[in-house]
């Protein structure tokens, strides 16, 4: 029997390729024993499952990736992501505050495609979506999905890094939330705020990084996703010293997202990955 999580997964509630529905299949068949949903800034995801209810044998939490600022004192291009777990799927706050960011979202795309438009490319809309889920979140991987179907860029990763990527000419900024705010919104909803995938935010083994989770520590930081398909041993080692080091809940996740990372598996990221049950154990005994 596997004895495996994966706490970072994306569905078509946000930039996912998969359902909840799906999801519940594929963790089942791949014996995980606890997941959860994290789409960027809806809860959706979690309240179809828990609409529906749990297949035997899965424990699911409630999870979201909610997009933020970076901190002042830590400058970098794009933004802080911040996972949640565990928290109340009614909390009025939370709510409120995703449907701001899911609008900041929906307005932005449009602008995208203006300045794509401006580059010479002949894209709409109307066209991005419809190669999409109805009810997914749209969003630029959609934009880059679609740039790749029609030749404007040779994979996602391209389009990414010649077009829609912060400091790339299509990129359009977007209202986002403050770290301190991301924190006190999961905490206040009774969950776990969590830095998301540390190593994507290129700072290495580095003072600077061991600051930077100090300020986020005390902003009300429970945890830190140690555990992530791009991290490597060395920096999984770090990382995981680290969050012992400042008393914070270690996770781990893949950042599945279905044919939109067509290289990370869920459950086990390029295939190597394995995050140990026990990690769930001691994040439940924290809620
Ligand atoms: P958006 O919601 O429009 O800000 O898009 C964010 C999503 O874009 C995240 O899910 C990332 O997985 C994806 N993304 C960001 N940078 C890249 C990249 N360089 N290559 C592929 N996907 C990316
Ligand atoms: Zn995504
Ligand atoms: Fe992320
Ligand atoms: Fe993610």
């Amino acid at each position: 029997l596997n004895d495996h999580i994966d706490l970072h997964i994306h569905s078509t509630a946000s930039d996912g390729t998969l359902s909840p529905a799906e999801i519940l299949v594929k963790a089942i068949e791949l014996n995980l024993r606890a997941i959860a949903i994290t789409d960027h800034d809806t809860i959706e995801g979690s309240k179809w499952v828990l609409a529906k209810g749990l297949p035997a044998g899965l424990q699911f939490l409630t999870g979201v990736e909610i997009s933020a600022n970076p901190l002042p004192a830590f400058p970098m291009p794009g933004s802080l992501h911040i996972l949640g777990y565990a928290f109340h799927l009614e909390d009025l706050h939370l709510n409120r505050s995703l449907y701001r960011l899911q609008k900041a979202r929906r307005d932005r795309n449009p602008r995208i495609i203006q300045k794509l438009n401006l580059l010479g490319f002949d894209i709409s809309f109307e066209s991005v979506i419809s190669d999409t889920d109805p009810g997914c979140q749209i969003g630029r991987p959609h934009i880059a999905r679609y740039m790749v179907k029609r030749g404007y860029a040779k994979s996602l990763e391209d389009a990414f890094n010649t077009y829609l990527s912060a400091g790339k000419p299509a990129y359009v900024e977007k209202f986002r939330v403050e770290c301190a705010q991301a924190i006190k919104l999961i905490r206040d909803a009774g969950g776990i705020p969590v830095l998301a995938h540390p190593g994507l935010l290129n700072m290495g083994i580095d003072e600077r990084f061991e600051s930077m989770i100090t300020v986020l520590k005390s902003m009300g930081l429970r945890g830190m996703e140690v555990y992530y398909p791009d991290h490597t041993s060395e920096l999984t080692f770090y990382y995981a010293d680290l969050a012992k080091h400042h008393d914070l809940l270690l996770t781990g996740g893949t950042d599945f997202h279905g044919t939109l990372k067509p290289d990370i598996n869920m459950g086990s990221g390029y295939g190597d990955l394995a995050i140990p049950y026990t990690l769930y154990e001691k994040l439940i005994t924290e809620c």
